[in-house]
C-alpha cells in the first residue's frame, strides 16, 4: 500500500512478487489519488520518489473540521472528546 506523506508517496515493494515499473507506480498512484478525490497538476518522478504537484487547495480541503453540536444547548465544539464530556453535564445535572 502506498504511503502518503507530505507530497511524497513511499511504495513498501518488499511484499511485491515482482518491482513494479515506474510506470506501474504511476497508475496505481493516479488512481489512488483519483479514489480519494485528490486532485493534483502533475506527478513527477525524482530518482526512488513520486512528486505530486498538489493544485491550490481545492474546496474538499477548505471544509472545516467535524463539528460536533449538543443538541441540547447548541455547544459546538470540534473535539469529540470534549462533545462528550459536555453530554455529560446535561446528563448528570452538574
Ligand atoms: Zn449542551
Amino acid at each position: 500500500m502506498p504511503v502518503i506523506k507530505d507530497n511524497v508517496i513511499m511504495l513498501d515493494d518488499g511484499l511485491a512478487s515482482h518491482k513494479p515499473t515506474i510506470h506501474d507506480i504511476l497508475s496505481i498512484i493516479e488512481d489512488s489519488l483519483t479514489k480519494a478525490g485528490v486532485s493534483y497538476d502533475r506527478i513527477s518522478v525524482k530518482g526512488a520518489e513520486l512528486i505530486i504537484d498538489d493544485r491550490k487547495p481545492s474546496k474538499k480541503m477548505l471544509i472545516e473540521p467535524k463539528l460536533f453540536t449538543c443538541p441540547h444547548c447548541g455547544f459546538v465544539t470540534v473535539s469529540e472528546e470534549e462533545y462528550w464530556n459536555h453530554l455529560k453535564c446535561h446528563y448528570f445535572g452538574f
